[in-house]
């Protein structure tokens, strides 16, 4: 389906900032699909669990209702837009997006916003699993230190005993996670378009994937 686009691509490469705008030019939705994870990560820390407990997990994964509107996010009617951007958060969620339970859990929410057509979907699998058939995919990248640098001014706002060594090493360990995990790991494929973002800026960006659109 030519009207989705997938973007993909490791932590910070700047792919919710690209796909938002990119969805606003077009007047496409836009779905931010590592926002389900991470709200998946804040009910867990939420409700205690650990996310070995298979039991525990089965049960969150049953009992979670994840309410997703263009600008906010919540889950069972509490409002996590600004709880899930914070880096513990991030490091949940990668640790349980590594479980088969829960990419299951996930994929017919995303399937479904999906076959609606005119979406801009990002994450690191919507390409490969959660839209295959989509007819514009993208494989977005920049290198290790600018992504965290990104990500770094990010956290910094939110909390001040953050340093940028600490942030490579964290998104050093979630690329590793991500790209070796079983189930749907980060992959670039050859149907991919490849946009590598190191010093590019936004609009840039944006243009690049627009000439490329088919
Ligand atoms: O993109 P973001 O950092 O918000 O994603 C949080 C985590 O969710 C990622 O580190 C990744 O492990 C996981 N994720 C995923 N598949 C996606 C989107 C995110 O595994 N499609």
């Amino acid at each position: 389906m030519q009207s989705v686009i997938t973007i993909d691509g490791p932590s910070g490469s700047g792919k919710g900032t690209i796909s938002r705008l990119l969805a606003r030019d077009l007047n496409y939705s836009y779905l931010d699909t590592g926002a389900l994870y991470r709200a998946v990560a804040w009910k867990i820390k939420e409700e205690k669990v650990d996310p070995d407990d298979e039991a525990a997990m089965d049960r969150i994964l049953k009992e979670i209702d994840i309410n997703l509107s263009s600008n906010s996010i919540a889950v069972n009617g509490v409002d996590v837009t600004t709880e899930i951007r914070t880096g513990e958060i991030g490091e949940l969620s990668s640790q349980v997006s590594a479980k088969p339970a829960v990419r299951e859990r996930l994929f017919q929410l995303q399937r479904e916003i999906c076959l609606h057509g005119m979406v801009v979907i990002e994450g690191r699998d919507t390409g490969t699993t959660i839209f295959p058939e989509a007819g514009n995919k993208f494989f977005l990248d920049a290198d290790v230190k600018e992504r965290a640098r990104r990500r770094y001014e990010e956290l910094k706002e939110k909390s001040t005993d953050i340093t940028l060594e600490q942030t490579i090493e964290d998104i050093e360990k979630r690329d590793a996670r991500d790209s070796s995990r079983e189930t749907s790991p980060l992959k670039q494929t050859d149907e991919m378009i490849y946009i590598d973002s190191t010093g590019l800026n936004i609009t840039e960006v944006v243009a690049k994937i627009k000439e490329s659109l088919k």
